[in-house]
């Protein structure tokens, strides 16, 4: 089952990407989007969108943004759920007492098509890494794109599609990704699997303020990496999206100190994965230790940890010698007083098949965390049959049996939709304990436009600004 489910996924992309590979040139090693060929626009009312010191790709032409996919365009193949599926989404929403389902973790991906700036390695579509290539296109073929000559604006049309399928609007954190960096501040292409720049982010909420809220990302080796602070949180960002393990920055690296007080001083929250890294090439998993975040913390930062560091195993700093499972960790930053007001989990792919229900378990038992637990999705993953099987938390008694099929049902309507009523349905074995209401609704440090400053703050940075690395 699951076999098949990875092949029908596989098999959709490997058309279209084929189809491509004979179209088009074979990329250039790291080819990269040029400044000239996304005609970035000069001043605009409210100053240079996204214009970021440092990354040329801060905005899409005025053209692309205008044709950007409007939340009306609505999917067209979506069959209407059984009167018991919609009953268990209807179910899922009765308790926010109105309020804005929040999606704290969502991807944008790409191929760089339209403009839109993104960096995707020549790898991803590469036949001389099958790997690479087939796991690119099980994700991309997943997240509804088709047509990889428009695959960057397909995929955020059927983001909107799945969003505006939803009983009440959500709002979804959608990523940025920097480069990763050597320790010299170099962008680091060779080891860079995609980028999704922080224009781009910012342009896709500007054009869908009431469905998208911009996570920027920020690497702290960037020699521009304060000033993009700056003017970032001119613009009312919030909120930085690291991945260590892939991006190579190990947050307790003092060196990082200024970054970290720059982040304190303007309000900013790091949403930092934790635990292994399965999906993105990974250089280090020691980087998605827990504790590794106490320095941001210990400096001010609001750290929000992603799934709540539910994979693998670390060293234990505190311990010399031992390893700890990173949940463990999590648990021991969370349980930690000095931190109570700033440091967050996220519970996005919790209830992945790979990972572990035990502690799925223990986050339902912990009632005095939930008020700490955030909801995020990590999609497009959810949308990868694989991965998440509703079969298998039914075996473990956190779904009854119709529930399960009527998941299954939900989930071949709207993947986005599955994974929000997946959670808010999922109870504890033994004891029926539910995550609260209050994990799934929007949260304070995921704000975006009622930032003061926003409308009124020009970015800081001049369109014509040169261009260090050429991204
Ligand atoms: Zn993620």
């Amino acid at each position: 089952m699951q076999a098949r489910s990875l092949f029908t996924a596989l098999s959709a992309l490997l058309i279209p990407l084929a189809a491509e590979a004979q179209a088009a040139p074979p990329a250039k090693a790291h080819a990269i989007p040029q400044e000239s060929s996304r005609a970035i626009p000069q001043a605009t009312p409210r100053g240079l969108s996204g214009g970021l010191p440092g990354d040329s790709s801060a905005s899409l032409p005025p053209h692309v943004s205008k044709s950007m996919p409007r939340p009306s365009d609505k999917r067209r193949d979506a069959a209407p759920l059984s009167p018991g599926a919609q009953a268990l989404v209807e179910r899922a929403f009765a308790d926010l007492g109105g309020r804005k389902p929040l999606d704290c973790h969502v991807h944008i991906l790409g191929l760089g098509t339209g403009g839109s700036g993104v960096y995707a390695s020549p790898a991803l579509r590469s036949w001389l890494r099958p790997w690479s290539r087939l796991k690119a296109g099980a994700v991309l073929a997943a997240s509804g794109v088709t047509d990889p000559a428009r695959a960057d604006q397909q995929y955020v049309e059927r983001l909107l599609s799945l969003a505006s399928d939803f009983p009440v609007p959500p709002r979804l954190a959608v990523l940025a990704f920097d480069c990763r960096h050597t320790p010299g501040g170099e962008r680091d292409l060779e080891r860079t699997e995609f980028r999704i720049p922080d224009g781009y982010v910012l342009d896709l909420a500007r054009s869908h303020p009431d469905t998208f809220v911009p996570v920027a990302s920020v690497h702290p080796r960037d020699p521009h990496a304060l000033a993009r602070l700056e003017s970032l949180a001119a613009q009312g960002v919030r909120v930085i999206k690291w991945l260590p393990n892939a991006q190579g920055m190990d947050p307790s690296d003092p060196s990082f100190d200024p970054f970290y007080r720059a982040m304190a001083r303007l309000g900013m929250a790091l949403l930092c994965h934790t635990g292994h890294e399965a999906s993105v090439a990974s250089a280090d998993q020691r980087l998605g230790n827990p504790l590794l975040l106490r320095r941001p913390l210990d400096l001010g930062v609001t750290v929000v940890m992603a799934h709540a560091g539910n994979r693998g195993s670390s060293e234990d700093l505190d311990h010399p010698g031992r390893r700890a499972r990173n949940f463990e960790l999590f648990l021991r930053m969370m349980d930690d007083p000095r931190y109570a007001g700033r440091l967050y989990g996220d519970i996005s792919m919790l209830a992945q098949t790979a990972r572990s229900t035990g502690d799925l378990k223990t986050l339902l038992e912990r009632a005095d965390l939930h008020p700490r637990l955030i909801n995020g999705s990590d999609y497009p993953l959810p949308a990868v049959d694989i991965l998440v099987q509703p079969r298998v938390l039914w075996l473990a008694g956190f779904l009854t049996e119709r529930e399960r099929r009527q998941l299954d049902e939900i989930r071949r309507a709207n993947p986005l939709l599955f994974d929000f009523v997946l959670k808010r349905t999922l109870r504890h074995p033994k004891t029926g304990a539910r995550f609260p209401a209050s994990v799934f609704v929007e949260h304070p440090a995921f704000a975006w436009r009622d930032a003061p400053e926003f409308e009124a703050t020009p970015a800081v940075t001049s369109a014509s600004a040169p261009i260090p690395g050429g991204l």
